[in-house]
């Protein structure tokens, strides 16, 4: 089901190990920069790439640099970056590409103790990531030592250079050894930074993935921003989404749990990724053309090739890792002569990939607030009114009349409808009563032997009340055999007596409030002393 021509992981030469852990990520195919950077990278050279977050270019360093790397516990790479959050994110993405490799990467910033950090790393860490300050702060103290350093990446260079950090950036390039591999990361090229590659790259490579491409005109394009998307999709699936749509995630697992999110709050949702077998896709699609589902969440992989009729929306919630991606995903609404719309999630740090995106395919995206709690009442009400409108309009409620206007004896015309409404939202469910708040008792530790719970009873020997009144009234009323009830201790005002696990909840249930020896008893759950 995969296209052929496009290339996978396991073709950029990578050692299996590394393939295992990209499967694991849920990655399924390289994106266009890695597909680029990989093999250069692996053939020695240095590289200058143009790449956003969200393109995936931290594994498009991340990965070749774990291929080189042994498993001598000594610093072999330094990636610089811009912000404390990055170097975290960077030291995440290439932990878990270097997991079956066993290779440790740490982040290292200012803010953080210092003294931690000079633990960490003496405990042998391979690939160490950070801000500039704080790394030459630890190479000045000599805990990071740079003579086995095979690989320097520069990422974000432009933002490191708006921080101010270039002296920083500039006197780490200089201490390195000269045989070392440099890879700079940037998404324009300023001066000072152009200077840099000059003075410290060796016949650098240009990495770039700018291709023109022309998105179809009659698909709405908009994007949100925001650090919650499962909550933001949820929202505009109450309020605009309503018709057929395809959700696309970047990677399997990210397709395996959005299926979930969606369903435990209630929305029905199909996933469609490269594991799943071609019977299981068939049936996926199926359900979905046929309308039994009307949301479908797929990887890129996956949808290819697919030709679905009357999508009314694509959601990227998470945003392609290229232009043509983009074009690819949206162009499947708007099709037919109709018009469909495109929504994009992005969170804060993605929004130059939407520009980049938006400036290659020639086409303003345009931002929208996400819809606020108040409008999703607001829709859900206006959708009542709407339906009750269209059924009063039919006029054909004749049947219902007399029900109502014996109701009107007792109730006035508001309560009759807001009930009937209550009972139509809700249907069985507004039978019930308000659920009592009552708080579960704890029956965790009551100092019982192991499997009992000890219950305590507020009649005692004042009342006369012997083991055998007990037991008699737990067996009768809880229907518990006598034989299974524990040790019993009558006291002069109150009670304890053993009773299994498992029918401790029942014993309290029934017992609580009932009488034993005509006296109304209140049972509880005995309070180990500690
Ligand atoms: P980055 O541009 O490096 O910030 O990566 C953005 C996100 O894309 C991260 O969550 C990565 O884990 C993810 N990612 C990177 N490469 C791939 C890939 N080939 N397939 C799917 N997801 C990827």
């Amino acid at each position: 089901m995969t296209n052929n021509t496009k290339e996978m992981f396991g073709d950029l030469l990578l050692d299996k190990k590394i393939v295992t852990a990209l499967t694991e990520m849920g990655f399924e195919e390289p994106s266009p920069i890695q597909r680029e950077t990989i093999p250069i990278v692996l053939e020695g050279n240095d590289v200058i790439g143009q790449a956003q977050t969200g393109t995936g270019k931290t594994a498009a360093f991340g990965i070749p640099i774990v291929q080189n790397i042994t498993d001598h516990r000594h610093i072999q790479a330094l990636v610089m970056t811009p912000t404390r959050e990055l170097a975290i994110q960077v030291a995440e993405e290439i932990g878990k590409i270097g997991q079956t490799k066993r290779i440790k990467a740490l982040p290292v910033y200012g803010g953080q103790p210092i003294d931690r950090q000079i633990r960490s790393l003496r405990s042998g860490v391979q690939i160490v990531i950070g801000t500039p300050g704080r790394l030459l702060d630890h190479i000045r103290r000599a805990t990071i030592k740079l003579d086995n350093i095979k690989f320097l990446v520069v990422d974000e260079a432009d933002e490191m250079l708006d921080m101010g950090f270039v002296e920083d950036m500039e006197e780490i390039m200089k201490n390195l050894p000269a045989e070392r591999q440099t890879l700079l990361f940037s998404a324009t090229m300023p001066r000072p930074i152009l200077s840099l590659t000059k003075k410290y790259m060796k016949a650098p490579k240009l990495v770039a993935i700018h291709k023109e491409v022309v998105t179809a005109p009659s698909v709405d394009q908009f994007y949100y921003e925001t650090k919650d998307k499962v909550d933001g999709l949820c929202r505009l699936l109450d309020v605009e989404i309503n018709g057929k749509l395809i959700i696309f995630c970047r990677t399997k697992k990210g397709v395996d749990e959005l299926v979930i999110a969606l369903g435990t709050r209630g929305y029905l949702a199909e996933g469609l990724h490269g594991d799943l077998s071609q019977n299981q896709r068939d049936r996926v699609m199926k359900k979905f053309r046929a309308g039994r589902v009307d949301i479908l969440i797929a990887t890129d992989v996956a949808a290819r090739g697919l030709d679905i009729e009357n999508i009314t929306h694509v959601v990227n919630f998470d945003i392609p890792q290229d232009p043509e991606s983009y074009v690819h995903r949206i162009g499947r609404t708007g099709r037919a002569g109709n018009k469909g719309v495109a929504l994009t999630f992005i969170t804060p740090r993605e929004f130059r990939q939407l520009k980049l995106i938006e400036k290659a395919v020639n086409i303003k995206i345009i931002r929208r607030q996400l819809p606020t709690e108040a409008n999703v009442l607001e829709r859900q009400r206006e959708m009542i009114v709407s339906k009750l409108q269209s059924v009063l309009d039919q006029n054909n409620y004749n049947d219902y009349l007399p029900i109502i206007s014996s109701l009107l004896k007792d109730y006035n015309p508001e309560e009759v409808a807001a009930a009937a409404v209550k009972l139509m939202q809700e249907g069985n469910k507004a039978l019930e009563a308000p659920a009592e708040t009552t708080i579960a008792p704890d029956l965790g530790n009551t100092g019982a032997k192991p499997g009992m719970v000890r219950m305590f009873i507020n009649i005692g020997r004042s009342q006369k009340i012997t083991v055998k009144d007990i037991i008699q009234s737990i067996a009768i009323e809880a229907d518990v055999p006598g034989k299974d009830i524990g040790m019993i201790s009558i006291y002069d005002k109150f009670t304890f007596v053993e009773v299994p696990e498992e029918v401790a909840e029942k014993v309290l249930a029934v017992m609580h409030r009932n009488t034993i020896k005509g006296y109304k008893v209140n049972v509880e759950p005995a309070r180990a002393r500690d």
